[in-house]
């Protein structure tokens, strides 16, 4: 079985198409996406419409769940509120419908899917530090658990020793860390954070027991003329460029 995992789309249709386009040329037999369709860009509807026609599982991100009234955006920062306001007023009643209807969680093992953290996954906690990786290894039992949320695509091991550490390199093979346990931050198509402006997503492949990332450029200019248009802040619209 060969998975591809998106995550954090943000409504960038121009990100998103281009990474289904790579996907396409990778053999894979399914696409997961981890949450945060909506938020940010400004296309939430054509979004929904692609993932939900496209990935068999899709996961509730703190985003999609705020457009829809499911979360009060007390909690977010004044861009991402303004961007709230305006993807709640644009979204269509379907694709509110099927935000709604999205899981906090997935278990598939040897994976668990989560968008935040794998600890009470409808807090929309954030994993940024070795020590809240190693208090979210004990809320999963699987091998694996893949996440979004931060944007920032990583892979955490936490070896057969015990030993807690992040494994550098863009790719991992399963056979080269036996008895290993993974947390696995997938990264962000529609807004990456690594200072890295390329979308990125990753693939799982069960049978050869690899995990892998994929960059993809896309169209950047196209996304922040149309952001400019329906008048998302201009700190939005120019850490596109910068991949912050
Ligand atoms: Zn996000």
């Amino acid at each position: 079985m060969r998975v591809a995992f998106i995550s954090d789309i943000h409504a960038n249709l121009e990100a998103l198409e281009a990474v289904l386009k790579d996907i396409d040329g990778q053999r894979v037999d399914e696409v997961i996406c981890l949450g945060d369709i909506v938020g940010y860009g400004a296309n939430p509807n054509e979004c929904v419409e692609i993932v939900s026609k496209r990935c068999p599982v899709t996961l509730l991100g703190n985003h999609d769940a705020a457009a829809v009234d499911l979360l009060s955006t007390q909690n977010f920062n004044i861009h991402a509120k303004i961007a709230i306001e305006w993807t709640s007023k644009n979204l269509k009643k379907e694709s509110g419908q099927f935000l709604k209807s999205l899981p906090y969680k997935s278990l598939r093992p040897p994976m668990t899917l989560v968008h935040a953290t794998p600890y009470e996954p409808n807090m929309w906690y954030y994993i940024t530090s070795l020590e809240e990786a190693a208090f979210n290894f004990q809320f999963f039992d699987t091998q694996i658990c893949f996440i979004g949320h931060t944007h920032i695509p990583i892979i955490i091991v936490l070896d057969k020793n015990k030993e807690l550490y992040v494994h550098q390199d863009s790719s991992i093979r399963l056979s080269d860390v036996e008895g290993a346990r993974l947390l696995i931050n997938i990264g962000s198509v529609g807004q990456p954070r690594d200072r890295n402006p390329k979308s990125c997503y990753g693939i799982f492949d069960s049978d050869e027991g690899t995990f892998f990332y994929r960059r993809v450029a896309y169209n950047i200019e196209k996304s922040q003329m149309k952001m400019k248009r329906s008048r998302m802040p201009e700190f939005l619209i120019s850490r596109l460029e910068d991949g912050r």
